[in-house]
């Protein structure tokens, strides 16, 4: 589902990425974990073709995004791979003057050109799905920062994409709206979606997870089975992480 070949990501002189190889077959949940400027964010950009590539190639779903692309080919094929996957972010990034279903059909009626009454369908099925219908006219202020993100992840499925990403998606809420926004994640795990979640929740990780990928400095340093990888972590640099975390 996702191939990431030789990538390399550079800001000026500083290089972020250095030679990251990552294959994530359709269906597998995969948390990455890693240090504050370790890439983390700067790879799930990549991938969403956020960020241009230095070096390298990444594969979404069949849409290749290869670094020697021209300007005109990375913009086509970028538009592609957006189609594709949803992105959920730490800050929730919704639209402050619209409601909440105004925000999930969004994509619906511009991208898709779709035609309101079926958008307002498929968007009220969303919010249900995360618990929303009741807030669905209610605008972002008035809602609490896990209801926030829990519309933030219905529109991002509002596109039907074959992969999800979040990034650190319950690092700004208050501890007790966490597990609200992590179990609608799980639900999703649990209905087969391809995932790919920046997370410092160690618990989710090692039980929502398939596999972990711990990056530090730009590469990745280890990977492996969660319940492996908490209970005996193979590299001093992930021993080092996670007693940090504890
Ligand atoms: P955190 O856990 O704090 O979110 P991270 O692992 O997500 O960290 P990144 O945000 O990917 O780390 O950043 C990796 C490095 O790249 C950092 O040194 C950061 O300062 C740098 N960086 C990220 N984006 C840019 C940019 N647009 N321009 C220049 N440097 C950047
Ligand atoms: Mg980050």
């Amino acid at each position: 589902m996702i191939t990431i070949k030789g990538l390399a990501k550079s800001f000026g002189k500083l290089e972020v990425l250095k030679d990251i190889n990552i294959e994530i077959q359709a269906g597998e949940v995969v948390a990455i974990l890693g240090p504050s400027g370790s890439g983390k964010s700067t790879l799930l950009r990549c991938i969403n073709g956020l960020e241009e590539l230095t070096k390298g190639s990444i594969e979404v779903n069949g849409i290749v995004i290869d670094a020697s692309h021209s300007k005109k080919e990375r913009v086509k094929k970028v538009r592609e791979v957006r189609v594709h996957t949803g992105m959920v972010f730490q800050q929730f990034n919704l639209y402050p003057h619209k409601t909440a279903l105004e925000n999930v059909i969004e994509a619906l009626l511009t991208v898709k050109k779709m035609d309101k009454t079926q958008a307002v369908k498929i968007g009220e099925d969303l919010l249900k799905r995360v618990g929303l219908f009741e807030k669905r006219d209610e605008y972002p202020s008035r809602l609490s920062g896990g209801q926030q993100q829990r519309v933030a992840i219905s529109r991002a499925l509002a596109m039907d994409p074959d992969v999800m990403l979040f990034d650190e998606p319950t690092s700004s809420l208050d501890p007790e709206l966490v597990d609200e926004v992590l179990n609608v994640i799980q639900e999703l795990a649990k209905e087969g979606m391809t995932m790919v979640i920046v997370t410092h929740e160690m618990n989710f990780a090692r039980d929502v997870a398939g596999r972990v990928i711990f990056m530090a400095d730009g590469v990745v340093v280890e990977e492996g089975n969660p319940k492996e990888f908490f209970a005996g972590p193979k590299t001093e640099r992930a021993r080092k992480f996670l007693k940090m975390e504890e």
